[in-house]
């Protein structure tokens, strides 16, 4: 990544702002389809929430993160500090339009459309990322496994079949396991566990980094450049965008916006809209000795975490904790990860040289993206994606180049009626007024 005091002029269709999983997916995208793309992001390409994702392609989550149950939690979400859900006092002010909205989202009606808009982009991801992949040699980086979600309590299991009868409607692949089943495919799991729901339509990642990384390679081949800089200000211009870095000022026919938990300002700035994106802060602990502990990414109903298996070692993920872009990360919630594992497996697992991490989930209220064309063409928006950025950077990828493939004047639904992409109605920007 060039990142030289005296850079030279850069000469661009789309500067792509934002060098997360959406916006190098969507950059390679874009360079394949002949545009000169050039990549600004302050820190190296994948060190932001991409970089520590849990890795598993999650097309079974087809449901809002909240629903009517968070009510509930919200009492301990204030008063447990350690708790899979966590506010911070001092940011409640901040946080309260957010949570405020997305109690709206509760009724049945805007649910319903988050539904339906999360499950119409997951059904189309595992697929979207075989694709990508294959297309960078890089299709060892997926396993393509399946994932459990089990539990351990007798009276979760109603909640168990509840879940399970949702996600059939919903058209979710979904097997129920029992005990049995569970020690015969992942016998390292404590006998304690009393069954669960296996997810074949999923996967998990190698590593997410390591797909940053050959996305990264398979894009500077394509001509792709990359360079360190952060955009402070960002304009239309009668011709395009202008865009000014912390090291010159750029132009370019177009910008992509893709700057995850980071994208309000920039897209108050080009478009006047401002949208209500707020960050679950999620944490994780990298266990770098545990190999070959998991067949598959195994999630605990109860203790509300997930357990990747990575070439990398056994990456413990989860939490949601709000507190803002600002604070510090309160590190205590990713070790945390580490004791509640106890009891999930034969034994304890093995945390000599484990990592800690947090990082920024870009969220919107409704748990929708937003993914679209504005400004006569000249601006593209992909960020939101929440909880499932892995899962669905690849088919943003093919959205957002599809997008940019039309004149900037053509009707949207044009650009979107290639066979195999989803209406874009529940993406679009103009949803938030
Ligand atoms: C603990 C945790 C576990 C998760 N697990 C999963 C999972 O298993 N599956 C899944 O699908 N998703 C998961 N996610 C969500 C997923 O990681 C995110 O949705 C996804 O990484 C968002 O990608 P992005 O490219 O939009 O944002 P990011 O990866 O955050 O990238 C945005 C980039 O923009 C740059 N940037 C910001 N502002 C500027 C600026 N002004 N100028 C230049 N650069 C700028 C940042 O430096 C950053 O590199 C998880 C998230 C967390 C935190």
């Amino acid at each position: 990544m060039s990142n030289s005091p005296h850079p030279a002029p850069i000469d661009a269709d789309i500067a792509v702002v934002g060098a997360g999983l959406i916006g190098v997916s969507s950059a390679l995208a874009l360079a394949r389809q002949g545009h000169r793309v050039v990549v600004l992001d302050t820190q190296e390409p994948g060190r932001g929430a991409s970089y520590g994702n849990a890795g598993h392609l999650a097309t079974e989550q087809v449901f809002p993160i909240a629903d009517t149950s968070i009510l509930k939690s919200l009492p301990g979400m204030l008063m447990d500090p350690m708790g899979p859900l966590r506010l911070d006092w001092k940011y409640l002010p901040r946080a309260l339009p957010w949570l405020t909205r997305l109690m709206l989202n509760l009724r049945s009606t805007p649910f319903a459309q988050s539904v339906a808009g999360i499950g119409a982009l997951n059904a189309l991801s595992l697929a979207a990322w075989q694709r990508l992949l294959a297309s960078v040699n890089g299709a060892h980086l997926l396993k393509a496994d399946g994932s459990l979600l089990v539990y351990e309590k007798s009276e979760s299991r109603h909640k168990l079949e509840a879940l399970e009868s949702r996600m059939c409607h919903e058209k979710v692949p979904v097997e129920r396991w029992e005990r049995e089943a569970i020690q015969q495919e992942a016998p390292q799991l404590s006998t304690a566990l009393l069954g669960g729901l296996f997810f074949p339509g999923t996967g998990h990642v190698l590593d997410p980094s390591w797909i940053i990384q050959t996305l990264v390679d398979a894009a500077q081949g394509q001509g792709v450049r990359f360079s360190q800089e952060t955009v402070g200000s960002a304009q239309v211009t009668e011709t395009g965008v202008r865009l000014v870095t912390n090291r010159r000022e750029l132009t370019a026919s177009r910008v992509l916006l893709a700057c995850g938990a980071h994208s309000a300002a920039l897209t108050a700035q080009l478009t006047g809209k401002r949208v209500p994106l707020d960050t679950e802060r999620g944490y994780h602990l990298m266990l770098p000795r545990e190999h070959d502990s998991l067949p598959f990414a195994v999630t605990s109903l109860e203790r509300r975490f997930i357990m990747t298996p990575m070439a990398t070692g056994l990456r413990l993920a989860g939490t949601v904790e709000f507190a803002g872009l600002n604070a510090p990360p309160n590190m205590a919630r990713a070790w945390q990860l580490h004791r509640l594992s106890h009891g999930l497996f034969k034994r304890d697992l093995d945390a000599e040289g484990a990592t800690p991490w947090m990082g920024f989930r870009p969220s919107l209220p409704d748990s929708l993206p937003i993914i679209d064309r504005v400004e006569k063409g000249r601006v593209l928006l992909a960020f939101g994606h929440h909880h499932l950025g892995l899962t669905q950077a690849a088919i943003t990828a093919e959205i957002i180049a599809t997008l940019a493939g039309t004149e900037g004047s053509s009707p949207l639904d044009t650009a979107m009626k290639r066979p195999g992409l989803p209406p874009l109605e529940p993406y679009r920007l103009a949803r938030f007024g």
